[in-house]
This record gives C-alpha cells, structure tokens and sequence, in this order.
C-alpha cells in the first residue's frame, strides 16, 4: 500500500555556489502527515522555531527568502535560528512509499500523532504516550535543562521517543543505570 509520504530535506549552499542552494536527499523516514513531521523536526532543534518561507513571513535575523534558488526545491521551505549550529534552511518533501513501522518495519504503519512516530497497530499497543520535548525537558532535567548541553539533550530526547517507556518509568531506567 503506498501513502503520500513526507522527508525531511537538508538545505545547503550549492556547491558551485553564485547564491544558488541545494535540497538534500529525502532521507529518514516517510511521515504521513506534513503537520506531525513539522513538529517532530520542532521537537528536536528546540528551542529553534521553524518558519515556513512565504511572502510576508517574519524570519530569523539573517534568513533571506531562498525559494527559487533551490535545486531539486522541495513542496515546502523553512529556515530556524539555532543557537549552535546558526541558521539551518530545510524543506518537506512529498512523495509517494511505503509507510513502514518503525520498531518493526512493517509496512501497515500509519502516523500516531500522541506515541509520535510511525507505527503498526501491534506495535502501537507496546508503545505508551509520549510527550513533547518541552514537557520532556522540564521533567527529566527538573528544571535545570539550561545547565545541560544541549546535544546531550536532544539524544536524550530522540532515546526517550524510540524506547517503550513512559516519561516517568524513562527516568527510572535511565537514571538507575548512571547513579
Ligand atoms: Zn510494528
């Protein structure tokens, strides 16, 4: 069964540049929903916010309107402002595939938007709720978030979303094995 899938694209300087970009490969996993990847992609640059390039969007200081000087553009266009790696311009990508799960790789899966990724129903069913990055953040690193880099928070949080526990038992496990 195929799906109207959507990829997360890279965005960088072509090389042979004149001011000209160049979309990456779709890469990662298909997404059945444009909405539910945007927040994914939100979830793990935060506190970077995406914003879609368009006419009259308010962007990042520095962030020019590249639409048109893109080779191989993709569907839709953003540019957010990290605060380690600058400014980062990315796209979605539509195309049509296979929708697989992702703990199994069966290709049943469809997007749950409270477990956050794609899965199959069996799978769904080991699979608890999991929360956002902000909620995450403020429960796992009580509070002190600031203090922890945040490289090392965002592979907590990517762990946390591939794993089968809920936030609370997440924090047993993983702080049981270090203290
Ligand atoms: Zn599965």
């Amino acid at each position: 069964m195929t799906h109207n899938a959507y990829y997360e694209v890279v965005i960088l300087p072509h090389h042979a540049g004149f001011g000209m970009w160049q979309a990456g490969e779709a890469n990662g996993e298909p997404w059945a929903d444009p909405q539910a990847l945007l927040v994914t992609i939100a979830d793990a640059w935060y506190p970077a916010v995406p914003r879609r390039l368009e006419d009259g969007a308010a962007l990042p200081e520095g962030a020019e309107d590249i639409r048109g000087k893109i080779c191989n553009e993709p569907d839709e266009v953003y540019v957010m402002a990290d605060p380690e790696q600058g400014l980062m311009y990315f796209g979605i990508l539509t195309q049509e595939w296979p929708m697989s799960c992702r703990v199994c790789g069966d290709e049943s899966a469809r997007w749950y938007e409270s477990q956050r990724q794609a899965l199959c129903k069996s799978c769904r069913a080991d699979t608890p709720v999991k929360v956002g990055r902000s909620a995450f953040e403020s429960q796992y690193w009580e509070g002190k978030a600031e203090e922890v880099p945040l490289s090392t928070r965002r592979e907590f949080y990517s762990d946390y979303l591939a794993s089968t526990y809920t936030v609370g038992a997440y924090i047993k496990a993983t702080r049981s094995s270090t203290m």
